[in-house]
């Protein structure tokens, strides 16, 4: 993929003086759940009138609503290695950072954190790792893979285990392929050439080319659930946006379908990371809520993925404008479930809350917590699963199986608290979300999982 940074400078210049008619007609065109064209993107980011910025933020919320209904898909990050030869500016695993406490899990320590990851009632891991190929192999990653796979608490077992890991060449993302991964996420951190040189200016990733076109080459090895994000602070907001949706885009015109997920990380401190230095680049909280309203405008069926990075009021006010994913209890240095602070972590946490916490803050807002893993084990991925989702019919599943999941983790991990107010959670949305005869059958598999039985799922 070659980024044409001109052209997104231009639009940005061009649409600065945008008629407020025009504003209305975009808004009114992603009502009906049209992707937007990077120039109507563009558009609605440098909008700066109140109402107009309130008719987005409104339309976002709607869009949300109707594509996502009220679920929120939860997982845990589980960082494996942070040993890494590269030296981004901004990341506490940065190779020049000699001090800090490193650490590879074993498989057994790997075995370890997924137990603890799954008493805590996750189903879903995004697998970190700094890159280190000589610490931390793929085919040693494939073992970790295999190993999260299997581990069984009470019946429970990790369903989906995505990726974060630096780009890899065709023959190991066919491995990793063939270990079942979910998506494999990839984020350029600054689309800005001339930055993305200043932030990496040594080891593998000091190749802007190379990370760009991963994705080409994920869709060459058979991986067609990918992640796409940036790394807020770095460079203009506004130009990493446009860049971002330009990405989507691309893949979506080359490939038919376009990334399953856009994850918006803001920069946090690091180890041998002093923040304040970006600050010329910081995207205030004000600024992030229209970019995430803007994405989920432009990108409707596309997932977007929020990290604790981010603190509990924030996240709140995001997840109704438009954010679906949700991680939840993170811990950022490897071990970290097991023996916290053992390592260093790559980033400063901002929301501390346990899973149970924040899904109790998600069922008082009338959320529906989310485990469910069902589209990508029974094959609805890539362009099977944009085609049920952009004719609506993936309610059909996502409902059902939003409450199914969110049952089980009632009766197995919820504290007494949250466990009643999920219970009439579930109660209040079933008349609403599901018809008589799914209705039916969320009924018999209730009392399967109150009998013993788990992972029941349509
Ligand atoms: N090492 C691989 C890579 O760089 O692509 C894999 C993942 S890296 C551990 C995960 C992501 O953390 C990076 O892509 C970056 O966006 C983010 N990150 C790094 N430092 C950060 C910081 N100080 N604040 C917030 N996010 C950060
Ligand atoms: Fe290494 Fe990734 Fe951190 Fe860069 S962001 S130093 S590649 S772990």
């Amino acid at each position: 993929m070659m980024l044409d940074e001109n052209k997104i400078s231009g639009l940005i210049e061009e649409t600065k003086r945008v008629k407020k008619d025009e504003i209305i007609r975009i808004i009114k065109k992603s009502m009906e759940f049209k992707p937007l064209e990077i120039s109507e993107a563009a558009a609605l980011l440098n909008c700066e009138d109140a109402g107009l910025v309130n008719d987005i933020k409104k339309a976002a919320k709607a869009v949300k609503e109707k594509i996502y209904g009220r679920r929120m898909v939860l997982f845990a990050p589980m960082y494996l290695s942070n040993y890494c030869v590269n030296n981004c500016s901004y990341c506490g695993f940065k190779q020049s950072n000699k001090d800090i406490s490193r650490k590879n899990l074993t498989l057994d320590e790997v075995a370890e954190e997924t137990l603890n990851i799954l008493k805590s009632g996750h189903k879903r891991i995004l697998l970190v790792a700094g890159e280190d190929l000589k610490k931390c192999s793929v085919d040693y990653i494939v073992k970790a893979i295999e190993t999260i796979y299997k581990v069984d608490y009470k019946g429970n077992k990790i369903r989906r285990v995505n990726v974060n890991l630096a780009p890899l060449e065709h023959d190991d993302l066919v491995k990793m392929k063939n270990a079942n991964i979910g998506t494999y996420q990839l984020f350029h951190e600054v689309f800005h050439r001339e930055t993305y040189a200043k932030m990496h200016p040594s080891g593998p990733k000091k190749d802007y080319d190379k990370r760009i076109s991963i994705f080409d080459k994920c869709y060459q090895a058979g991986i067609d659930d990918v992640g796409i994000g940036v790394l807020y602070g770095l460079y203009d907001y506004k130009f990493e946006t446009l860049a971002l949706l330009s990405q989507a885009k691309y893949l979506d015109d080359k490939y038919g379908v376009g990334p399953h997920t856009i994850s918006i990380p803001r920069l946090e401190p690091a180890a041998g990371f002093d923040v304040s230095s970006m600050s010329k680049y910081r995207m205030t909280d004000d600024e992030f809520k229209k970019v995430v309203a803007v994405l989920r405008l432009a990108v409707p069926y596309t997932g977007i993925i929020l990290s604790t990075r981010e603190n509990p009021a924030l996240r709140d006010e995001l997840v109704e404008l438009g954010v679906s994913q949700l991680s939840a209890g993170s811990k950022t240095e490897p071990g970290g479930y097991g023996k916290p602070r053992e390592a260093t972590g790559q980033f400063v946490v901002s929301d501390e809350r346990s899973l149970d916490e924040v899904i109790s803050a998600l069922a008082d807002k009338g959320f529906l917590p989310s485990f469910c893993t069902s589209c990508y084990r029974s094959l609805r991925t890539g362009e099977s699963f944009m085609a049920l989702s952009k004719t609506g019919h993936i309610h059909e599943f996502c409902d059902i199986n939003g409450l199914l999941t969110f049952y089980e983790y009632l009766i197995d991990f919820a504290s007494p608290k949250t466990r009643s107010a999920g219970m009439r959670l579930i109660e209040k949305l079933k008349p609403e979300l599901l018809s008589a005869e799914q209705t039916e059958r969320f009924n018999s598999y209730a009392a399967r999982f109150d009998a013993g039985e788990r992972d029941l799922y349509v």
